[in-house]
């Protein structure tokens, strides 16, 4: 038995409906893991939750579903953002990728005063959180919010949300996991300026934490505390 393709489309499901996909899609199922009308395909997107189809129609550029059964409902995933500095394109590229795989809701990058970048491909971001949504059989594809200076998105912060700011080489407790709404925030390979470390210090709803001994690169920072936040609260 082939295993069965899992596809994000952003449409509505629902039993007995025809949707199209993308013309990304066609091609996978066409010319990439060569399917054929009447195969099955597993469909989501964010708000239905998942479908099993099969395909009606499938040509080189173009292609229909035809819905099934719901297969799960739609359920509430965890509320944990990200806000992350940017990082090179390929290590952002995997950052979005694993944060999607380790079910964050909404990934806010930040510049910081030792941040090189600036500008982000946010077409492609979009994709690479789909695809990873789509391996890992999540049923929402995070939301991906446009670049932000970090103290501009600290005035504008939710009060009622914890952010958890990784910060090296400071007196700060070891992160723990937490269950509800939070975030967790991790500075550019450079690390935060002082004067960001004293801004961070005056937010109340700032919670700096360790993540041990070692200096850990900002991506490896990004996955190992997404993990450890979350190492509670699941089954
Ligand atoms: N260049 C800096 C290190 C920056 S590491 C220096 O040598 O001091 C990049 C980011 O990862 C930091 O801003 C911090 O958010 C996070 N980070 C790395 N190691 C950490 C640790 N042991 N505890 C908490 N945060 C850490």
């Amino acid at each position: 038995m082939p295993t069965i393709p899992r596809l994000f489309l952003d449409q509505p499901l629902s039993a007995g409906t025809d949707v199209a996909g993308s013309e990304g899609q066609a091609h996978y199922l066409h010319a990439v893991i060569r399917r054929a009308v009447g195969d099955e395909v597993c469909v989501f997107n964010g708000r239905d939750g998942e479908w099993l189809g099969t395909i009606a129609t499938l040509r080189r550029d173009r292609v229909t579903f035809r819905l099934t059964t719901q297969a799960r409902p739609p359920v509430a995933e965890d509320d944990l953002w990200l806000v992350f500095a940017l990082l090179k394109r390929d290590t952002t590229d995997l950052v979005i990728q694993k944060a999607t795989e380790l079910g964050v809701s909404v990934i806010q990058p930040v510049t910081t005063s030792r941040t090189n970048t600036a500008r982000v491909n946010e077409t492609r971001l979009a994709a690479i959180a789909i695809e990873a949504a789509e391996q890992c059989e999540r049923l929402t594809v995070p939301t991906i919010r446009p670049p932000a200076d970090l103290i501009t998105t600290l005035l504008h912060w939710p009060p009622d949300r914890p952010l958890f700011a990784a910060i090296e080489r400071a007196d700060a407790g070891p992160i723990r996991p937490h269950i509800g709404p939070c975030a967790l925030l991790v500075g550019p390979e450079g690390g935060f300026s002082p004067p960001e470390l004293d801004a961070l210090r005056r937010f109340p709803f700032v919670v700096p934490v360790s993540l041990g001994p070692r200096i850990l690169r900002a991506e490896t920072a990004c996955l190992a505390g997404l993990a450890l936040l979350r190492s509670s609260g699941f089954s």
